[in-house]
């Protein structure tokens, strides 16, 4: 590729960022901004996306014109990048005449390197003005929203496709976290790309950890989740309004600050609860899944869900709104064969073909709830992508921490067998009691009491005889058929009683105590004074407040740990933290650099 100019990116992101390096792929989505090549650039929430427009508009001639679906994003992102000593501005519904009025000198003067757009703005009337400044070029943000085989289509979108005949000069640039291919090449098509360059990131989210339980006790499951993150920012996320409330309800109650969201509320509560969660006023938000969009706070460190999604999709989206920063966060999953219930109930208003593959979705979900191996893998087979390692440190199941039977392959086979032996005409209940040996007199009275597998599970309740049927159907070694869900036995569950296949059966819960789920250790803490940690994290908030900012706009809980860590003393080495370039040494230098002093003479700590 052709570079017009050479430009020290690396020198760039350390002076204006504070940032060590590039993401994955940052630097080749940065070049094609450059050399003015086109680009689709797909890569994960939290991959790094808007510097890879932000960085080559600092050092282009003209302003670039970004267009961006969320209004509230927009704001964060000027705010965010005003922070960092760049100048931006935007252009939406929300400004008054005033505040325009003064973006129009400013424009003109070739003084605004980057300019948020909302589609309206941008396909509406008004932007004449474009015409009149030299612009560097365009990027989309989000642009599976033009779309219809993304989850989130906006006919407004769809009219960028008119923009290559008005700036027939300038390069568009698009940007994801949407990988399907059909949605992939409806961008290029419908922006009219020229030959773009389609940059695919790996999807897996490597600093996450993934959890799921079936929910057996809400409350006290999901209170467990939330101790592990003492005065950490999270999500914890409901099916329906009513569920929102009771929860939020029960954790204030208890003593957590939590706050609730969904679209019952007012529009000023809603507005109100989001506030409190961004500047940390309260930890926690309870929430629909109506809450999330627009937000992109980088130091959420857990999403709870206390009941299960409807696709893997959607819990790809709403977990991936943890750990944006790209330090460890935990996203806990709680399911019940309920949830599924509910969703199948809904599906049942569809027309029949969408309703198959919303059925089909379901049912992958389901499959992941109650799979047992690793959630990584899992959740990035899904999306079309290999995953390379045998055990990833950070789900469940490769952590250990699921209780499994050790003898599955034997009490399986005991199951299946029983299943056959009652020739595949009873349901689960039934076959329970006789693998339990029950005197029941429907037993008696058909005989099977002489079953060679009556009786041969002894060692287990008929409830934990029922858990493991459920999972075994959960697995696909049986099925439930006909309106008495009577139980048959699949192709893999011959393979099992043949004993080619092992399934793996998880322990009854009262069995043996679940382990305490440990919090892997993680280099992001080590070296980190945790107690200043605190410290800094307050004065966070207080000038997060002063300046009504989100608090991660101030810094990111990396620059936070990093200061804990290296406790610098001047401004020199301030800029040594990772996210402090020259504009955040000159705006917060003073303040936490006292704070640090002080805490390490009170504490007895060396500075660095
Ligand atoms: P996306 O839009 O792809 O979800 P963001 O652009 O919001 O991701 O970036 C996610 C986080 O990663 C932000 O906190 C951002 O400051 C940080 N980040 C981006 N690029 C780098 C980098 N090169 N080094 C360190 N942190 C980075
Ligand atoms: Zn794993």
């Amino acid at each position: 590729m052709d570079k017009p100019f050479e430009i020290d990116f690396p020198e760039i992101l350390r002076k204006h960022w504070g940032f060590s390096g590039f993401l994955p792929l940052q630097r080749e989505a940065m070049e094609c901004v450059l050399s003015g090549r086109e680009s689709i650039v797909i890569l994960p929430t939290g991959g790094g996306k808007s510097l890879c427009f932000q960085a080559p508009a600092l050092v282009m001639e003209g302003t670039a014109v970004v267009v961006s679906p969320l209004i509230a994003l927009m704001k964060d992102q000027v705010d965010a990048l005003a922070g960092w000593g760049i100048p931006a501005a935007r252009i939406d519904s929300s400004l008054t005449a005033r505040e325009k009025s003064e973006i129009f000198p400013r424009l003109r003067r070739g003084e605004i390197k980057i300019l948020y757009l909302s589609p309206e703005r941008l396909i509406g009337g008004g932007t004449e003005f474009l015409r009149d400044i030299p612009l560097s070029f365009i990027a989309i943000d989000e642009a599976h929203c033009i779309s219809h085989w993304g989850h989130d289509f906006r006919p407004e979108y769809r009219q960028l496709g008119n923009l290559k005949e008005r700036f027939p000069k300038i390069a568009l640039h698009a940007y994801t976290a949407t990988a399907t291919g059909p949605v992939r090449e409806d961008i290029a098509r419908q922006l009219k790309l020229k030959d773009p360059e389609i940059l695919v990131g790996s999807f897996d989210r490597p600093n996450l950890v993934y959890r799921v339980r079936r929910r057996t006790a809400r409350l006290d499951q999901v209170r467990a989740a939330l101790d592990r993150h003492r005065k950490e920012s999270g999500i914890v996320y409901c099916l329906r309004r009513r569920d929102v409330d009771e929860l939020c309800a029960a954790l204030t109650s208890r003593g957590y600050r939590a706050v609730p969201y969904h679209a019952g509320m007012s529009d000023s509560d809603r507005k109100k609860s989001q506030e409190d969660f961004i500047t940390e006023q309260a930890e926690i938000i309870v929430a629909t899944i109506a809450f999330g969009m627009g937000i992109d706070k980088s130091n959420v460190r857990f999403v709870v869900h206390a009941a299960m999604p409807k696709t893997l999709e959607h819990y790809q989206q709403e977990s991936g709104r943890a750990g944006r920063d790209g330090l460890e966060a935990e996203c806990c999953l709680f399911y019940s064969g309920a949830d599924f219930m509910i969703w199948k109930h809904l599906l049942g208003e569809m027309p029949p073909e969408p309703r198959r593959v919303a059925l089909e979705k379901l049912n992958r979900m389901y499959r992941y709830c109650t799979g047992l191996s690793c959630r990584h893998k899992s959740l990035l087979n899904y999306f079309g992508q290999e995953f390379p390692q045998a055990n990833c440190g950070a789900c469940d199941a490769c952590l250990g921490e699921l209780n499994l039977l050790e003898d599955s392959l034997v009490v399986a086979q005991k199951i299946l067998s029983c299943v056959v032996r009652l020739k595949e005409r009873f349901g689960a209940d039934y076959t329970a009691l006789v693998l339990g040996g029950s005197r029941e007199e429907r037993i008696l009275k058909n005989g099977h009491d002489r079953l060679t597998t009556y009786g041969i599970l002894p060692e287990y309740s008929r409830a934990e005889i029922r858990g493991f049927i459920e999972q075994l159907a959960d697995e696909g070694y049986l099925v439930k058929t006909g309106e008495f869900n009577v139980l048959a036995a699949t192709e893999s569950g011959w393979r099992v009683m043949r004993g080619e296949e092992t399934p793996k059966l998880l322990q009854p819960p009262e069995k043996k105590p679940k382990k305490a789920a440990a919090k892997p250790a993680r280099d992001s803490w080590e070296g980190v004074d945790t107690g200043l940690f605190e410290a800094l994290r307050d004065l966070r908030r207080e000038i997060a407040a002063e300046s009504s900012v989100p608090a991660y706009i101030v810094f990111g809980d990396r620059s936070l740990r990093d200061m804990a860590r290296l406790r610098p003393s001047t401004p020199a080495g301030f800029l040594g933290v990772s996210g402090v370039g020259e504009a955040k040494k000159d705006r917060y230098g003073d303040r936490f650099l006292e704070l640090i002093k002080d805490y390490c003479a009170s504490h007895g700590l060396e500075t660095g």
